[in-house]
């Protein structure tokens, strides 16, 4: 199916996988013209990021989803590598390294988010339980785990409070207690998670690509 009638996604607010309509798209192209003295060349880059809108057939909510690529950055055989990813609703990036056992987690968190918010709270608590796994935590229970990675210097400890509550609240309701899991607290859970993940797995990639591109246009390679 061409970007030009639509896609099926995941719906990240109400969780249906279905057909959407494209209902706009946005195109921009950075090109920039590189020449190295010292080889004597001269040869153009580009940086081209794709938007495309969707709607939803089912409950009718937009999905904004960016494409980009850069012309130095290829494949082996010399096609660009391209870098897509979902920026609104609100989801994290299934690009970057993050293992499929965590993001599919997170994932199952966002589709029940407005049907049982214990239940969405239990994968958050699922998807860090799983990050924590990845990043060599042996330890027995996940306030261990993330404690181990707070010493370790893998969380920073503003982001270990926020996994604490996490931990708390998918105790509570793990247990059935008697805690309201109402539609705000559900939010700022999955956004917590979030720049969690995010802190973890695709921030130092991020970095990496901003080093490779300084690298291209100051003439040299970071690997
Ligand atoms: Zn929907």
């Amino acid at each position: 199916m061409s970007p030009e009638q639509g896609a099926v996604l995941l719906c990240y607010h109400c969780g249906n996988k279905t057909f959407m309509d494209l209902i706009n798209n946005h195109r921009l192209v950075n090109s920039d013209d590189i020449s190295d003295n010292y080889v004597n060349v001269q040869y153009s880059v580009e940086f081209v990021r794709n938007w495309y809108t969707y709607a939803c057939k089912v409950c009718g909510e937009i999905t904004l989803k960016r494409e980009e690529w850069f012309s130095e950055d290829t494949h082996h055989d010399g096609r660009p590598i391209l870098k897509s990813q979902i920026v609104y609703p609100q989801v994290t990036n299934k690009e970057s390294n993050m293992p499929n056992g965590v993001f599919e987690a997170f994932e199952a968190a966002i589709k029940v988010r407005h049907l049982d918010g214990a239940i969405c709270v239990l994968s958050l608590r699922r998807a860090l339980e799983r990050m924590c796994n990845d990043k060599g935590a042996t330890q027995r229970n996940l306030y261990r785990k993330l404690k181990f990675l707070a010493d370790s210097k893998i969380l920073p400890p503003i982001l270990d409070e926020m996994a604490y509550i996490l931990k708390q609240l998918g105790n509570a309701a793990a247990h059935a207690d008697d805690v309201t899991f109402d539609e705000h607290l559900v939010s700022s859970m999955i956004e917590f998670t979030q720049m969690i993940l995010d802190y973890v797995y695709n921030m130092p990639e991020k970095l990496k690509s901003v080093q490779k591109l300084m690298g291209v246009v100051e003439g040299r390679v970071i690997d």
